[in-house]
């Protein structure tokens, strides 16, 4: 990939994936060695470049945020991918976990709402060489009908309940990771598609995403 590597931006990531990625106990070596790959320096605001590689998410502007990086790793993880799947990513937001996806997966098709987030990012995974990432602005508790269907779903923001939409989208045998639960608090749960009408669910742990606004997820404001 093009950019010039600084040193001091590639010891903190290696920090960042021993300690909070490795020393947490994610062995998925295409996870880890994607972690060790991508420059997550990047994908953040200028201001926060020196808290990137830290143990917390951050915020990205328009009241969005870039996942933690053990978050990240995960997630990633629990889609247990081999590297010619077929990836589905709703939440684009700053990129970081398109990027990441992109490296293990074969092809990525990525939503985002926003449409300055969509182009930030898209910006910047093209700078940076991906070509195997795909992205859309919209609403994506719909999914991407056209390019049904998926190996996996991951949704990087919370949804009350799956959306229908996703798990028609999944195909049989397929995974979806998703943050499934209320406004303000969640549990992340992997679903693996086991027949037409049948999903087996798992509850990984609790955790707290932006919402998920849209059709099947949260509406825009909430109280009016
Ligand atoms: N994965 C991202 C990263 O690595 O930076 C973090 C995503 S952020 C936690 C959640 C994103 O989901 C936000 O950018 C938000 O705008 C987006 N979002 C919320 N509802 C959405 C929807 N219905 N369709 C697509 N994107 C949505």
């Amino acid at each position: 990939m093009g950019w010039n590597e600084d040193p001091h931006y590639r010891d903190l990531r290696k920090r960042m994936v021993e300690y909070q990625i490795v020393g947490r106990g994610v062995r998925d070596r295409g996870v880890i060695e994607a972690m060790l790959k991508v420059p997550r320096h990047l994908f953040v605001p200028p201001p926060y470049r020196e808290e990137a590689y830290n143990d917390y998410p951050l915020s990205i502007g328009r009241g969005q945020t870039i996942s933690q990086p053990y978050m990240v790793a995960v997630m990633t993880e629990a889609l247990e991918l081999k590297g010619d799947e077929k990836v589905l990513e709703i939440g684009t937001g700053s990129g970081y976990q398109t990027a990441v996806l992109a490296e293990i997966a074969s092809e990525v098709f990525t939503i985002e709402r926003d449409p300055l987030l969509a182009e930030r990012a898209r910006e910047l995974l093209e700078s940076l060489g991906y070509r195997n990432i795909h992205f859309r602005v919209g609403d994506g508790t719909l999914g991407w009908p056209e390019e049904a269907p998926f190996d996996r779903i991951i949704v990087t923001a919370a949804a009350p309940s799956i959306p229908k939409p996703l798990r028609e989208q999944l195909r049989v045998g397929g995974i979806i990771v998703i943050p499934v639960g209320g406004r303000y608090g969640q549990t992340l749960v992997k679903g693996k598609k086991v027949s037409d009408e049948k999903m087996e669910i798992e509850e990984l742990f609790d955790c707290a995403f932006v919402p998920l606004v849209g059709e099947y997820g949260f509406p825009e404001n909430p109280g009016l």
